[in-house]
């Protein structure tokens, strides 16, 4: 890891605020460093919003709301500007994911994926534009009784950096479809490619003030926005412990209704009539995926104890094999991790493991000397009260569990406060199916991992958080209701 870092092949266009379909300095004029998770290096300085700025934005995304065409025009006029939209990030994914590689550290050809799926889910939620409609109403007496399905109003997204592109699509494409106005907050570890992508929304058509972008800190922009009194809707997917801010933030000014997409801590059963070769390879990338960093990675692999050793020898051969390197080095399946802070924490969690009486099978330290590597590491007989069996270690740390038979696994994978995801691998119909019921997550991966899609819904349960996003039930959170009963005076059938 002391070559030369490869040289991104993309300069940075954005990096000021987008406020009202402009690009603006900070009312402070501040700005704060993003950094290149290969070296710790500056990639650039980006404006830095706080509070006057997010009332700026909100100001904006209100004006276009009440006032401007966008939730007024037709659902096809607004269904062809998201379409077009989609056009533009297939055009210019390549610049879209050589951003995201560099400034999150994850590998280039993950990011160009993350691109595809992104302009995959803006056609989905497109394509619900002109679909969302409310019901006529079987009434009981002279009444005619509808509901009108309206867009929520002025709409929140507090992001984070692990997916900087998916979970920034997954606030806005849902509400601009409803008819909403946005103003996002990106994570202040990635804020480059909301900038790029926003700049090719207005391209697009979209009009001015419809989706506002604010660069900046949790505790200064984030929690202005989220206990802002213009804001109608808030929507976050970060730490359980910041999910938890936010919701008592939204609670406390006007008691805007919160969708929070939090932590995980989830369970990977592999049963005993497992084909372990498969089996391996598939526990491997469920918790490796995207360096660790992956809110429903499968982060307690629980093991059948007749196969429980072939399994750990294999996982740590696995392991072993995994190339970490530069994000943009063709055949890198593991970059750095963000930043130092989640580069330090996730060290600590490896040094407890060890301390805690977990075997180290592999890894277990840094990977050269510059930026934020961690060498893929695997612990195998872990206990559930040990740390690294209970807390989210957000990085490339797999944790081996044994078990004996069924009801003790299920209880086990569901004694904790997360909820998010878990996975199972089996060929037995019945075990699928007691384990797919009787598993407390909001989705289950059946002999298949991290399967994410526009049309599934994906959430918690738990401390893992409460909505759903993506699907139709992604669109709810984006709406209101209104019930309208008018009396019939002159009855139809009369
Ligand atoms: P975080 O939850 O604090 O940050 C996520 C977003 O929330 C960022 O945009 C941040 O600026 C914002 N934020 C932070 N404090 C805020 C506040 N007081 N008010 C409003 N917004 C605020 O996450 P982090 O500190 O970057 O990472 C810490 C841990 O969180 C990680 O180690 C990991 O365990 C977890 N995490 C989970 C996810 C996920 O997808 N569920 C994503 C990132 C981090």
């Amino acid at each position: 890891m002391s070559e030369v870092p490869i040289k991104p092949p993309v300069e940075v266009k954005y990096t000021q605020l987008l406020i009202d379909g402009k690009f603006v300095d900070a009312a402070s004029g501040k700005t704060f460093k993003t950094l290149d998770p290969r070296t710790g290096d500056v990639i650039a300085n980006v404006a830095e919003g706080d509070a006057e700025d997010i009332n700026r934005a909100v100001a904006a995304a209100r004006k276009a709301f009440d006032e401007g065409p966008w939730p007024r025009m037709t659902a096809y006029e607004r269904q062809k500007v998201l379409l077009r939209f989609a056009n533009l990030l297939e055009q210019h994914n390549d610049e879209i994911a050589a951003l995201e590689a560099w400034d999150s550290g994850k590998p280039y050809q993950n990011a160009l994926i993350e691109v595809s799926m992104v302009t995959r889910l803006m056609r989905y939620n497109a394509g619900w534009a002109d679909k969302i409609h409310g019901l006529t109403v079987p009434a009981h007496g002279p009444f005619h009784m509808q509901t009108l399905y309206e867009p929520i109003g002025v709409a929140a997204g507090i992001i984070p950096w692990n997916f900087p592109l998916p979970m920034y699509a997954w606030k806005v494409a849902p509400a601009l479809a409803c008819g909403c106005t946005v103003v996002l907050k990106p994570a202040e570890q990635t804020p480059l490619t909301a900038l790029l992508v926003s700049q090719l929304l207005y391209e697009a058509g979209l009009p001015p003030g419809v989706l506002n972008v604010i660069p900046g800190f949790g505790p200064t922009a984030g929690a202005a926005l989220a206990s802002h009194m213009d804001v109608d809707k808030i929507a976050f997917t970060g730490s359980t412990e910041t999910g938890r801010i936010i919701s008592d933030l939204a609670t406390k000014s006007n008691m805007k209704p919160v969708t929070l997409e939090l932590g995980g801590k989830s369970p990977f059963i592999v049963c005993e009539d497992a084909d372990v070769d498969k089996a391996v390879e598939l526990a491997h990338q469920a918790l490796f995926f995207n360096q660790g960093e992956c809110c429903a990675a499968g982060s307690r692999t629980f093991v059948h104890e007749r196969i429980y050793d072939e399994f750990v020898e294999k996982a740590k051969q696995r392991a072993l094999k995994r190339s970490v390197g530069d994000p943009f080095k063709e055949g890198t399946e593991q970059g750095p991790q963000i930043d130092e802070t989640q580069f330090n924490k996730i060290l600590k969690y490896i040094k407890s493991g060890v301390e805690s009486g977990a075997t180290l099978e592999s890894g277990g330290e840094r990977l050269g000397d510059k930026g934020y590597y961690i060498k893929p590491t695997v612990f195998s007989n872990v206990k559930d009260d040990m740390l690294i069996a209970k807390d989210e270690i957000f990085g490339p740390v797999q944790t081996i569990l044994k078990f004996k038979d069924l009801n003790e696994v299920i209880r086990r994978a569901n004694a904790t406060h997360y909820g998010l995801a878990a996975g199972i691998f089996s060929q037995n119909i019945d075990t699928i199916n007691t384990l797919t019921r009787a598993l407390k997550a909001g989705t289950i991966w059946v002999n298949c991992y991290d399967v994410f899609d526009a049309a599934l819904p994906f959430g918690g349960y738990k401390m893992s958080g409460h909505g759903r996003e993506n699907g139709f039930n992604g669109l709810l959170n984006y709406l209101q209701v209104k019930s309208v009963c008018t009396t019939l005076v002159n009855p139809a059938w009369l």
